[in-house]
């Protein structure tokens, strides 16, 4: 992404010169570790800044917490919680997919009964997204199984499809679940959401504590409404400075696990915040907290503000209260960050760890491209993309280039929406004439691999290949996971 134009980065430097010893005697981060990965894009590691600050919400709260630990302190009905305690929590939201939801279901009525009612039909969003444009029986299957249990528990919230030969015939249908959670209203400041997918931290970006669970956790919720967590210690990060327009949020967040590394995260909450996390849209902030769980992330989480009321403003009429981090919480470690003079970055495979320069990567060979997922596929990524065709004064790609809309309204907007600078021409537009693929229907599509007649999926080894603003894989979930920006 017109990485040639930008300018040098820094060399790594030595661990006087970013006041390593300032970091808390906690930090999982050994000297050694630290020194070797610390950039100049940190230029400082200091107390939270106060000036910002909005006052806390919960106001039975005596003892400072993070904004991470008030929100499962109130919806546990604790008056103050610390990391490492255990508490049963009340779920706001449970979301399930096709992938999971069967195996969800199996357990909940193996270990509740077959006649067995789910806690509350209202807050339960069953979402079919990964394996739907297929013909594989059993993927198709596992749709029908959510189907059968939405008409027996009256699911109020179910986003079915049934005529895979057009999705547009299927105005219930949306697509990526984390992407259609928060299209749809369900994702919301304060509260406890919780989904069988590891990407379910997406959430975050609403002030939410949202992570990923496994089926039988899901099944016990699905009875009870309940889980016992674990409460996380929070990093905080701090990203200031004016975010030049080449950068996506993709950029920050890659910078910060190149940074801590895969595991630097494990278990813990990473909270976002400064002038450059503030200026973000919501599609953006969704993307920074999509791939904490690369860093082994438990849940990441921006500070509601004006941006987030605004963009729930039609949305949902479900009142919620957002919280904040105390002036005095406590940080298990905190980083800040310069964006101004970060560049534009690509992991390279097989490690979302694996951080280069864009312009690093110039002569790579690529066999294909493919923008989509719930981190890339969101109607801002395929703007971005559409503004460098257009930067490329009418190029052509080289290589099959796969568009896949996260959602059915991103599919609407790639038809519809003007991209700035072009004269009036949408997306849609601007890729048919660069010589893209016709954007595919929305869902998944190749990031978990799917059946083989999946859109998009690699059936045969490929020397090199990209993902453009995608972090995922095309035919191994885990295992391809070959990541370009
Ligand atoms: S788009 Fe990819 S990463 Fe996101 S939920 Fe679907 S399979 Fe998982």
């Amino acid at each position: 992404m017109a990485s040639s134009a930008i300018a040098c980065s820094t060399p790594f430097i030595k661990k006087e010169d970013v006041g390593l010893s300032a970091f808390s005697s906690q930090s999982s981060f050994s000297m050694r570790n630290a020194t070797k990965s610390v950039s100049r894009k940190i230029v400082s590691v200091m107390a939270p800044q106060q000036s910002e600050r909005k006052p806390a919400t919960t106001g039975s709260v005596k003892t400072a917490m993070t904004m991470t630990e008030k929100i499962l302190a109130r919806s546990s009905e604790k008056p103050h919680l610390s990391p490492g305690e255990n508490v049963w929590v009340n779920v706001d939201v449970l979301m399930t997919h096709d992938v999971c939801g069967p195996g969800s279901i199996g357990i909940f009525k193996k270990e509740f009964g077959q006649n067995a009612k789910v806690w509350d039909r209202e807050k339960l969003v069953i979402i079919p997204d990964h394996y739907i444009f297929t013909t594989d029986e059993r993927a198709n299957r596992n749709v029908d199984i959510l189907r059968d249990f939405c008409m027996e528990q009256n699911i109020k919230y179910f986003y079915d499809i049934k005529d895979l030969g057009d999705f547009k015939a299927n105005p219930d249908y949306k697509g990526v679940c984390h992407i259609a959670l928060a299209q749809e209203g369900h994702c919301r400041p304060g509260e406890v959401l919780l989904g069988t997918d590891s990407h379910t931290c997406t959430a975050g970006a609403f002030g939410q504590f949202a992570t990923g669970i496994g089926n039988t956790d899901a099944g016990f919720v699905l009875g009870t409404g309940k889980l016992l967590l674990k409460v996380p210690p929070t990093l905080r990060f701090v990203m200031d400075g004016e975010m030049p327009d080449y950068l996506l949020a993709k950029d920050l967040i890659l910078q910060i696990i190149g940074e801590i590394s895969m595991s630097g995260a494990t278990y813990k909450a990473m909270e976002f915040v400064g002038s450059t996390v503030e200026s973000l849209t919501m599609e953006e902030r969704m993307t920074l907290c999509n791939m904490v769980v690369e860093a082994g992330g438990k849940n990441g989480v921006v500070p509601a503000d004006s941006t987030t009321y605004k963009y729930l403003e039609d949305k949902t009429s479900i009142p919620y209260e957002a919280v904040y981090s105390d002036e005095q919480a406590r940080f298990l470690s905190e980083y800040r960050f310069d964006i101004s003079k970060l560049e534009p970055l690509v992991a390279k495979p097989h490690s979302p760890d694996n951080r280069a320069l864009a312009r690093e990567c110039k002569d790579v060979k690529i066999d294909r491209v493919y923008i989509g997922s719930c981190t890339g596929g969101k109607t801002e990524d395929f703007l971005a993309a559409a503004k460098v065709f257009l930067a490329s004064g009418g190029k052509k790609v080289k290589v099959p280039t796969f568009l896949v809309p996260a959602t059915q309204k991103v599919w609407m907007d790639v038809y519809s929406l003007p991209v700035p600078g072009s004269g009036g021409k949408t997306c849609s537009q601007i890729f048919e004439e660069a010589g893209c693929d016709t954007p595919a229907s929305p869902s998944c599509g190749a990031c978990l691999g799917g059946p083989r007649d999946t859109y998009a999926r690699m059936n045969e080894p490929q020397a090199s290949y990209t993902y453009f603003l995608l972090e995922h894989k095309l035919t191994d979930h885990g295992k391809n996971r070959s990541f370009m920006k």
